[in-house]
């Protein structure tokens, strides 16, 4: 595997804990849709790829109860390697609910993740990519890695804040447009994946359909990337320093 110091500004330094290596890819998989444990992770597992499965517990209909993770499946991802992390209890929109609502929707995922043998959450994804500027202060206090966002582009862990780590949303057929997101990997920069069901019944506008999604990870396999859970990132990233050196980044986004 080959590795290369990106060129940045001189805050690079301070950031990177080690050389990124130069193919990296996260795969983060929302919503604890029931495809996950059946589909999705026994299949990383056989490619040897790490993940992030970012979890919520919405009230659903008793109907739709088999089309979710239970918090035992949710477990056994744990069990299996894999990282659960923490996408609030209801899925709200935090933009739009109190900071003391924010706090108490994340603490009900690390209360379930206790009672079922899987540690504290260290990472975030935003529902529906809503963002708030009040969150910081409260992701700092539990000791928030990372906090995974929208955007559309390769994370730069040099000139995105670290609770701002931008994202693609490969939902959909289009291989085409998806193998063009993993070409834009380089050097010093990570293409995060946001994924939902594979399939995903329920949801049809996040739906990845299982073949679309296999020749995914064949690409990925056959041309040498790294596939890695969010969490892992921090081996690369110092994200204190990142959150010091990178703090105009977050109060700019809110102008
Ligand atoms: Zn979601």
């Amino acid at each position: 595997m080959t590795a290369t110091v990106p060129d940045a500004g001189p805050q690079a330094g301070e950031i990177w804990k080690r050389p990124l290596p130069d193919k990296t890819v996260v795969l983060t998989f929302d919503d604890a849709v029931r495809s996950q444990i059946t589909f999705v992770a026994p299949l990383l597992k056989e490619l040897g790829f790490g993940a992030t499965f970012y979890v919520c517990d919405f009230p659903r209909t008793p109907e739709d109860e088999d089309k979710y993770m239970t918090w035992e499946q949710i477990a056994d991802l744990h069990g299996m390697g894999f990282e659960v992390a923490n996408h609030t209890r209801c899925h709200p929109n935090i933009g739009k609910i109190p900071e003391a609502e924010i706090a108490e929707e994340l603490d009900y995922i690390d209360r379930q993740c206790r009672a079922h043998g899987i540690p504290a959450t260290t990472t975030f994804a935003y529902p529906g990519y809503g963002l708030n500027e009040k969150a910081l202060p409260i992701f700092a206090e539990r000791g928030f890695l990372f906090a995974r966002a929208g955007g559309s582009r390769c994370y730069d862990p040099t000139a995105d804040h670290p609770y701002l780590v931008p994202s693609f949303d490969i939902a959909g057929t289009d291989e085409g447009k998806v193998i063009g997101f993993l070409n834009q990997v380089g050097p010093g920069k990570a293409a995060v994946l946001t994924v939902h069901g594979v399939p995903d019944l329920l949801h049809p506008w996040v739906n990845t359909p299982p073949e679309v999604f296999e020749h995914y990870l064949h690409y990925l396999k056959e041309n040498g990337y790294t596939v890695l859970a969010m969490r892992d990132l921090a081996e690369y990233v110092d994200t204190a320093a990142a959150r010091d050196e990178l703090e105009d980044v977050w109060k700019k986004r809110f102008e």
